[in-house]
């Protein structure tokens, strides 16, 4: 029976040059190391630099960088509806103009799409209106950007004061997953639709200038120890590049997975599997509720941890470390997990959901 017991960190949705980051692709390899991620994709706008795809060595560290993208139809006006694809091996963007052909070319291409920042405030302050998801009718999509680590700032900044204050203080930028983009993610599964979370950093390591003052604001190595997407194997990386990117690309396709915020302390440990009478499974996998499932959740540390059911809450555990729920509904399960940090509750895990049919 597989374990499941290899965590991988990966960090997914960056920026460089070559679109509207300010760093290189070895720059974020570096960023990478130094926060001893085991991998990250980069997804730069509308082009697929696939040189730099590799592995990146420090001393004994290593990390994998892979190459993604993310496309839009850059002719529309206000932009919306941008496509992270990861594992597609050239260039996505001459399907930009429509969505759903885009989506059945990236899996003709063997890759995978997630919907990014499906929901996004507009920010007027700085210019920015909101990118989100409008193409609702589409089909065959892997899954959605919940937590857009980026993106969150947008929903603080009503002046260009308050921008440059978490410009300079981005720990205490994000919250949690917007709720609308929850409802959505618990919609779409009642439709039965197998669409999984990722948590994205969208870094772009932005270069600020005011007079004498240069800067480089959010820098990779700050997302980097932010929100990350947190993968279960039943191997580990191998150090063998395209082993290791199909076992990655095939974790986040099946739900393998779990959103992490690794600032407030590590989310690594994190586990929800469900047991039934003779298999146990863990999220993304489907399990019979015949002779009923135990739930059970377990936590790097005390936290306040909530299951959900088919989008409801439906048990909640303050201050706890293994939580377990014994059931025979079938359903859709779902854990989200909050602490304090900075003076808030904020969310710190968000799972994948297991399927109990
Ligand atoms: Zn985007
Ligand atoms: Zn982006």
């Amino acid at each position: 029976m597989p374990t499941y017991s290899n965590e991988i960190i990966i960090n997914l949705h960056m920026h460089t040059t070559y679109s509207d980051g300010s760093g290189s692709h070895a720059d974020i390899a570096q960023a990478a190391l130094r926060k001893g991620l085991d991998a990250v994709i980069v997804t730069d706008h509308n082009v697929h630099v696939a040189g730099p795809e590799s592995y990146y060595k420090e001393g004994k560290k290593r990390v994998l960088l892979l190459v993604g993208e993310e496309v839009h139809n850059q002719a529309r006006d206000p932009q919306k509806s941008h496509l992270l694809i990861f594992g597609a091996d050239k260039s996505m963007s001459a399907y930009a103009k429509d969505p759903q052909l885009l989506i059945d070319a990236v899996r003709q291409a063997g890759g995978l799409s997630f919907l990014a920042h499906p929901f996004e405030h507009a920010a007027p302050s700085i210019g920015e209106t909101a990118i989100d998801w409008v193409d609702w009718q589409v089909q065959g999509y892997n899954g959605l950007e919940l937590w857009n680590g980026f993106g969150e700032i947008k929903s603080l900044i009503p002046t260009k004061i308050h921008a440059l204050f978490y410009a300079f203080f981005p720990n205490l930028i994000a919250h949690a997953p917007y709720q609308e983009v929850l409802d959505k993610w618990d919609d779409l599964l009642q439709e039965d639709r197998r669409v999984f979370a990722i948590g994205g950093s969208d870094a772009h390591a932005l270069k600020l200038s005011i007079g004498p003052l240069h800067r480089i604001v959010f820098p990779y190595d700050f997302h980097f120890s932010a929100i990350n997407t947190h993968i279960l194997a039943n191997e580990p990386l191998s150090g063998e590049l395209v082993r290791d990117r199909h076992l990655i690309l095939d974790s986040l396709a099946n739900g393998h997975s779990f959103i992490g915020y690794d600032l407030p302390a590590p989310t690594r440990g994190f586990r929800f599997t469900a047991q039934g009478k003779d298999r146990s499974v863990i999220m993304g996998d489907d399990m019979d509720s015949d002779g009923g499932v135990t739930l059970q959740i377990k936590l790097p540390e005390p936290a306040d941890c909530r299951l959900l059911r088919n989008g409801k809450i439906i048990d909640s555990w303050t201050r706890h470390q293994v939580c377990t729920h014994i059931t025979t509904e079938p359903g859709i399960y779902r854990v989200e997990v909050y602490r304090k940090y900075l003076g808030k509750s904020r969310g710190w895990i968000f799972s994948n959901p297991i399927f109990i049919r």
